[in-house]
Formats: structure tokens, sequence, C-alpha cells
């Protein structure tokens, strides 16, 4: 006995069979090699190629979490020198001409464009095969969709389809249990997959403690990334989680101790349940009449992750911080986005302290990009060799904290 395929069998279909075998979120894993390799090719070939700049010009370089994702884990220093020099130049063009607006970004960080774009149609591939017999027994033997990308697709995928995937996913989450590792991964998706809880930055945590300041020991680097990073380090173990209605973003879960946070992650597991429920039921749609479109005309589409209905508390604490210490006029220098909460705060002055400081960025990058060239290598290294992660801490922010 045959049956005849649905679906067409492509390199998506047999990724996501292949992956399912994996343990962990599917579309997780898929997300996580599309931005490797994106990252890595750019590395490679493409730091010169001028559509790209262009897009990192617009975006004010790459958002916080691909920035230091190019630095740290793809290691191309001398690429991202590059990259942030141009966006650098950029910024100070606006400044010179007074043109506070010219400091926000006026496209998307391409390697998140991507990511949605990856996301969306692995999951579009999931749910159209889940009646084929080997990718619905694949996905009955897997661990399931994480909590992001169940709400992801609850938005994208057509009514029909959104029921199908809710039901396999709630029963496989089911079965599993509740051990504590997968519980955060099923919460907040997998390590390095999403941002910050920009949401709840915009609400600050009023009970937030006046945290003292941590002063940066060079000229270059931003005291309030730097009092934010020293706010992370912190075990999250306030007593006011107990009766708040929070959770934590993916970024946050990853720097707190699981074990002390698996209440967190069963009510916000309990909400997102909940909320994709809701959503499965719904007739309103984004995502799904995006996609449609995206079908028909083969134009790629940003469909932005679904919002988690819990707000991060540890973003929460970040904002209150960083509200309070934006308005304090020593502190400089700020990086890209504390100025922004600065002018917004006390006016265009904050950006003003900004251009010397940028000016001398901008001379130790150049000095640092000619020392590269083989005809200077011999010449000694100073600390220009420190100017390319200055640069993109100056823009993108320190790790962590976007
Ligand atoms: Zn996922
Ligand atoms: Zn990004
Ligand atoms: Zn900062
Ligand atoms: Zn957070």
């Amino acid at each position: 006995m045959h049956t005849i395929s649905r679906v067409s069998r492509h390199t998506t279909f047999f990724d996501v069979l292949e992956t399912l075998t994996k343990p962990g979120c599917v579309i997780c894993t898929l997300v996580a090699r599309t931005r490797w390799r994106y990252l890595d090719a750019l590395a490679y070939e493409n730091v010169n190629d001028y559509g790209l700049r262009v897009k990192l010009r617009e975006a004010r370089g790459f958002c916080n979490r691909h920035a230091w994702y190019f630095v740290e884990t793809t290691r191309e220093v001398f690429g991202a020198a590059i990259i942030y020099r141009d966006v650098l130049h950029t910024i100070l063009h606006a400044a010179a001409a007074g043109d506070v607006n010219g400091l926000d970004p006026s496209g998307i960080c391409p390697t998140c464009l991507v990511e949605w774009e990856a996301a969306s149609n692995y999951l579009q591939v999931l749910a159209e095969a889940l009646d084929e017999p080997d990718m619905g027994t694949a996905y009955e033997q897997s661990d399931g969709l994480c909590g992001p990308h169940l709400l992801s697709a609850m938005s994208l995928l057509r009514p029909l389809l959104r029921q199908k995937v809710l039901e396999r996913t709630l029963a496989i989450w089911q079965r599993r249990g509740d051990d504590p590792a997968r519980m955060r991964w099923q919460a907040t998706g997998a390590e390095g997959n999403f941002s910050t809880d920009s949401m709840a930055l915009a609400m600050p945590d009023p009970d937030a403690p006046a945290t003292p300041l941590v002063v940066p020991n060079d000229q270059f680097t931003c005291p309030v990334c730097t009092a934010s990073q020293a706010l992370l380090a912190e075990p999250v173990t306030w007593a006011s989680l107990a009766d708040a209605d929070g959770g934590l973003c993916n970024v946050h879960a990853w720097h707190a101790d699981v074990r002390v946070l698996c209440s967190l992650f069963t009510r916000q597991i309990t909400a997102i349940d909940k909320r994709a429920s809701a959503l499965a039921a719904s007739t309103e749609n984004r995502g799904w009449l995006r996609a449609a479109v995206r079908e028909l005309t083969q134009a790629p589409v940003r469909n932005e992750p679904e919002p988690l209905p819990s707000r991060c508390v540890v973003c929460r604490r970040v904002g209150a911080l960083e509200v309070a210490m934006a308005a304090d006029p020593q502190l400089k220098p700020l990086c890209l986005p504390h100025l922004r909460r600065a002018i917004t705060q006390r006016g265009v002055s904050a950006l003003e302290a900004m251009k010397p400081i940028w000016r001398e960025l901008d001379y130790l990058l150049g000095e640092y990009l000619r020392k590269e060239d083989y005809r200077f290598r011999g010449e000694p290294r100073g600390q220009e060799q420190k100017s390319p992660r200055w640069v993109v801490a100056l823009i993108s922010g320190a790790p962590g904290i976007r």
C-alpha cells in the first residue's frame, strides 16, 4: 500500500524530519543553525557587500544579541570593526548635523530578519506535514516545540493547522514532565534564540532597589551598561518573585540559576499554554495573512516572534536602573541605547558629550584596521586592539543588556 503525499518533499522537509530526532525544540535548533551559517558566510564573503553594509548602517549595526554572537561566536573581530566603523560614521554625521533622529535605526537587524524568515518557513513545513506518517511519528517522539515557537505557530499558521499543532505539542509537554532544564527552554526557547523583553523595559519595576554604581575602568565603556551587567550577575532570588506574575526573557533565563526558578518557569509555561489556546481559537490574525501573501509573492516577510505573555522580571529591574542612571548628567560615555534614553530624559546635552569620544574611537579603529594590513604588521600593538569590542559595546550595548 502506498500513500500519495500532499506535501512536496524538499530540503526543508528533510531538514525538519532529521532535526526532530535531536533533543530540544526543532525550530530552535534549525534557527540556531541558520544564524551560524548566515554570520559565518557574512564573515568570509560579505563584509564588503554594498547592499548588506547599507542595511547594517540603516539598522545602526546588529542588534545586541547578534552583535556579540558575531564577535564572540563567529569570532569575526576584524569584520565587526569594519561594519561598526561604518555605523560610527553614520552616527557622527547625524550628530554633526544636530539630527537626533539620526541616532535611531531606520531598518531591522538583518540577522533577526533571516532568523524570523527561517522560523516561519520551518514552522509552516512542519505543520503542513504533520499528517504525513513519518513526520507525524517523528514529531510525536520529539521534545516538541518551545513555548515561544508554539506562540509563533499560533499566530502564523492558518486556523486549521493551529489546532493540530497545539494539541500535539501540549500532549508532548504533558508526557515529558517537569525536569528543570527542560522547563527553561520550554518556557523561553533555546539559549541565544530570542532577545530581551522590550515590553518589560518599557515598564520599569517600581520596587527595584538603587544599585551601587560600578565604575568602568576605561573611557569607552558605558557605566549604565556596566551597572546593568552587575545586576545580571546577581542571583535571581528576590522575595518579590513569589507572588509576582512575571517570568523571564530568553536572555535572562539563561543567566539565572535554573533550580531557583522552577516555579517561575511553571507559571510562564501555564501562561503560554493559555495564550496559545486563545490564539488557536481566535479569528484575529497577523502572521497568517502575511505568510499567505508571502506564498503568493515570494517576498520576504517580517514575522516577528509573538511576545511572551509574562513580562521578564529581570528586564524590568534593568529598566528601572537605566531610567535612574540616564538622568545623571555626569555619566559618560553612554552606549547608543542608553544615550537615546538620556536624550529623552534630559535633552541633547547628552549627545554633545559623546562627540569627542566617538571621534577618538574612530581614530583608534582606523589604527586597528591599518595595523591589520600586512605592510604594518610589524608595528607595536596598543590600545587600538580593544577598539572593535569598544565600538560594538558603545553602539549595540554591552552583552546581555538588550
Ligand atoms: Zn523553539
Ligand atoms: Zn538581530
Ligand atoms: Zn549602555
Ligand atoms: Zn529579561
